[in-house]
């Protein structure tokens, strides 16, 4: 398994939307709630969609040692990690033209196991904060039992692409005069009003790490 090379990086279809510096891959791998991760189970294709978050020069997964995401990352085996930020619609006169507006990061690597426990801390800490800044300090830190029954598994971020597609719809110039509506719908992740846990005392305030959220 550790012997199977690394696929090429470089963005052939469409290589002008392609970035390959750290500072465009980090801040898709930072905005991105979540990611999708492929692996092999039983020589068949998984993908599995997971929280990331970026912790420095690495890339790092949580969970329980039983997930089978899990026990491929820790026996390092090679995976894929698809980030995607969908940034809007892209709607053309002709059907062929249209498109959506993403930044989206490709990740390939294999894991290494986070044993150092204050390396381990720190990633639980970026992660509770990457869920709501500030949670950290909020939320009950985790028992020794918790703590044990959560894997950290990092991916080094060394063959890794961006590739972002912005603007307007690309149709053929004999579309344009086309009555038909053309043009950019933006999208974006919003947060609504906070619904509190069914047994939750009465008198616990909303957080700070909320307000902030919701401005
Ligand atoms: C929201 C969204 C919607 C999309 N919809 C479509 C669609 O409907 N049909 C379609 O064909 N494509 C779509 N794409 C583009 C798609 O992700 C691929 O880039 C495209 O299919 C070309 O794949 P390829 O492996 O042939 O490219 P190649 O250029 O041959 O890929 C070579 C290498 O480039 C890198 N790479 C490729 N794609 C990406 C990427 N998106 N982000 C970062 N690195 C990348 C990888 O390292 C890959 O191994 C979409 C992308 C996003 C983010």
């Amino acid at each position: 398994m550790t012997g199977i090379p690394i696929p090429p990086t470089e963005v052939r279809r469409h290589p002008d939307r392609a970035r390959y510096d750290r500072s465009a891959i980090d801040a898709v791998l930072d905005e991105a709630w979540i990611c999708h991760l492929g692996f092999l189970d039983d020589g068949h294709p998984v993908v599995i969609p997971t929280i990331h978050v970026r912790v420095g020069d690495r890339l790092v997964f949580h969970g329980s040692p039983a997930s089978r995401m899990m026990r491929w990352l820790r026996a390092g085996g090679p995976v894929s990690v698809a980030v995607t930020i969908l940034d809007g619609l892209v709607l053309a006169r002709a059907v062929f033209d249209h498109s959506m507006n993403y930044r989206s990061v490709v990740l390939f690597g294999k894991g290494e196991v986070i044993e150092d426990p204050a390396e381990k801390l720190e990633a639980m800490r970026v992660f509770t904060d990457k869920i709501l800044p500030g949670r950290w300090d909020e939320a009950r830190r985790p028992t020794d039992k918790e703590f044990r029954a959560t894997t950290m598994v990092a991916v080094p971020i060394d063959a890794a692409s961006a590739k972002i597609r912005t603007g307007p719809p690309m149709d053929a110039p004999e579309d344009t005069a086309l009555p038909v509506w053309a043009g950019q719908i933006p999208l974006r992740l919003a947060a609504g009003e906070p619904i509190p846990a069914d047994d939750l005392p009465d008198g616990v305030p909303l957080p700070d790490s909320v307000r902030r959220l919701l401005g």
